[in-house]
């Protein structure tokens, strides 16, 4: 049994504010400044590991999750929420793989930054959406993302509709915002790998 004081020291999950209507209509379609802040851009690499079935792909949003220790320079600096940015793929060493070369591109992503329900709520996660369609899956491959802006806050939702509506909103102020060319640069910076290529077996 815990004591109340040992209670006291977990780290809290804050409430998440309530999604509303008002909320999504007047959802700004850029967010952030011209060009990125501190603490961006976070940068974020390793193996995609298997996430904990929380229905990404039955969302129509597949999320690719990183390990524990790779989130550290997110998890350290950042609050819970929706983040954007860039992020890419690689193939393994040999380059033999299922994926295709557009595959392996620096790629627009949204980031959730969140609280596991896995570990009760008490560690982060760091889920990456991809907006790209994949020839298959990537499990086991290492990913770079670069973090440049925040888009907004973990809501809690009443209906799976307005979370889908939500994603939907998500990917194109991600996509606005990226398309601003003091973040699009990012695309070409050395933390990816842009020489890298399949092997067509
Ligand atoms: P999990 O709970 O294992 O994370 P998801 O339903 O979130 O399951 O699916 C995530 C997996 O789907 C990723 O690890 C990756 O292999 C694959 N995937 C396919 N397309 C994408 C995409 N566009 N973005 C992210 N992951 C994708
Ligand atoms: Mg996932």
């Amino acid at each position: 049994m815990s004591t109340a004081a040992e209670l006291a020291q977990l780290p809290q999950r804050p409430e998440a504010p309530r999604q509303t209507t008002e909320f999504r209509i007047t959802r700004p379609q850029i967010v952030g400044p011209d060009s990125p802040e501190a603490p961006f851009p976070i940068l974020l690499a390793g193996p995609v590991q298997k996430g904990f079935g929380r229905g990404g792909k039955e969302l129509g949003c597949p999320t690719a999750n990183l390990p524990d220790e790779s989130i550290t320079p997110i998890s350290s600096v950042a609050k819970t929420g929706v983040y954007y940015g860039w992020a890419q793929v690689l193939p393994p060493k040999d380059g033999k793989t299922e994926l295709c070369q557009d595959d392996i591109r620096v790629l627009p992503m949204v980031m959730s930054l969140g609280w596991n329900p896995f570990y009760k709520n008490e560690v982060l996660t760091a889920e990456i959406h991809i907006m790209h369609e994949f020839k298959s899956d990537f499990y086991g491959y290492d990913m770079n993302a670069l973090v440049l802006g925040y888009i907004r806050p973990e809501l809690d939702y009443t209906t799976r509709e307005a979370l889908i509506e939500d994603i939907e909103i998500d990917k194109r102020v991600a996509l606005n915002s990226l398309d601003r060319p003091a973040y699009a640069k990012y695309k070409e910076d050395s933390h990816f790998d842009l020489s890298c290529s399949v092997n067509p077996s």
